[in-house]
Order: structure tokens, then C-alpha cells, then sequence
């Protein structure tokens, strides 16, 4: 049995646990997969794998911070054992380093990566773009992708545990807007589990990283 957590300290974990169920309830995994949502460290402690989703960074850390989580968190994304996934504000939460930085966002600094908050401005210029994720999710080639003052990466810092997945243009350059680090984390700048009834991204997410 293989347990993936959703950290619900704040944003969008009751998506992430909804896609997630969705996934199991299509497919068969050929392992036994609970999905739970995570707020303490005895729940912490009972998981294989953790997503941390969007929301606000800032929120999120102080939230772990305060509640004495911080430290369980940082232990959990540091053990190679355990599989990660970031998406948006979880992406910051888990970065090295980040270009604005906020003296109240204390990262958990596994991710060796630059990240710039808000790079594609306020939460007016969200959008969503249909992306081809078929190099890494075998036929998905139009994904509806939701970018909400979503981070890119700015800089990698350890191009050797960290790849790019998928770039987007932005003021003339390509920015990193999907990589993995090692075999077991992964981060996006978009909100895959806002994709409505599309649990294409989830159900690779389980197969490449959790089922193995
Ligand atoms: N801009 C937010 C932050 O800085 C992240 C937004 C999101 O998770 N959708 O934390």
C-alpha cells in the first residue's frame, strides 16, 4: 500500500485529493494506493509520497511555521525515499532560491532552482493554454494548462539532478514551467488538478512516480 498525502494547510488540496481519487477509481495501479489529506506530522509520517499545492507561498510557510510542521515538512521533501510534487505556490515553497525574495516565505530549499514569483503578473493575466506534454505523458498533446499568478523557473542550479520538462515564451525567452529534479520530484507552475475532468497529468503523476 502506497500512501500520497495532499498538505492541506491552505489552497487548492481538496482538487488535488479529487483528481487523485479520480484516477484510482479508472485505473489499477497494480498496488494498493491510499490518498489522504495531510495537516499533522503522525500524518506526515505515513506517507510515501506529498503533493504541495497552489495557494499563497507566504501563507504556506507561515502556516507550517507556526503550527511546528516546518521542520517534518523539511525532513519529508529531503528523504530521496519519498516522492514530491509542487505545483505553483508548492513549487516556491520548495525552491533553493527565489529571484523576489520575501523574508516571510522560509522555502524548504530542496529544489535547486531560481524561482520568480508572479512572473506572469497579477492575477488578472491568469490564463490557461492547451500544452503538449506528449514528450513526458505518452499522447497528451493538448492539455489544459492554468497558470494563476503562477512562478517560473528563472534559473536552474544544479542542471544535473534538475531537468526542464516544458518551457513557455515569455518576453522573448523560454521560461521552465514543468521540471523534475532526480527521480522524485516534480514541480509545475500550473494547476493541473484545475484541469475539469482531465486526469491525464494525475494519472502520470501516479504511474511514473508513485507506482514503481
Ligand atoms: N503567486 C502565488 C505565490 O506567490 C502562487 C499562486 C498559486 O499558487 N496559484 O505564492
Amino acid at each position: 500500500m502506497k500512501v500520497i498525502g495532499v498538505l492541506a494547510l491552505q489552497g487548492a488540496f481538496l482538487e488535488h485529493a479529487n483528481h487523485l481519487k479520480k484516477c484510482l477509481a479508472a485505473n489499477d495501479y497494480g498496488v494498493g494506493i491510499d490518498v489522504r489529506i495531510i495537516k499533522t506530522p503522525e500524518e506526515l509520517a505515513k506517507c510515501d509520497a506529498l503533493i504541495i499545492p497552489g495557494g499563497e507561498s507566504t501563507s504556506m510557510s507561515l502556516i507550517a511555521q507556526r503550527t511546528g510542521l516546518y521542520p517534518h515538512l523539511y525532513k519529508f521533501v529531503h528523504n530521496p525515499e519519498k516522492v514530491i510534487w509542487g505545483t505553483c505556490a508548492g513549487l516556491i515553497f520548495l525552491s533553493a532560491q527565489l529571484e523576489n525574495e520575501n523574508a516571510l516565505v522560509k522555502t524548504l530549499g530542496v529544489l535547486k532552482v531560481d524561482v520568480r514569483r508572479n512572473a506572469f503578473g497579477r492575477q488578472a493575466q491568469s490564463f490557461t493554454k492547451e500544452c503538449d506534454f506528449s514528450k513526458f505523458i505518452p499522447g497528451c498533446t493538448d492539455f489544459p494548462a492554468t497558470f494563476i499568478r503562477a512562478p517560473v523557473v528563472e534559473e536552474i542550479l544544479d542542471p544535473i539532478a534538475v531537468k526542464s520538462l516544458y518551457e513557455l515564451p515569455m518576453n522573448g525567452k523560454n521560461v521552465v514551467v514543468a521540471a523534475q529534479q532526480d527521480h522524485n520530484i516534480l514541480v509545475t507552475s500550473f494547476h493541473p488538478e484545475l484541469a475539469e475532468n482531465d486526469i491525464r497529468f494525475h494519472d502520470w503523476f501516479i504511474r511514473q512516480f508513485v507506482s514503481i
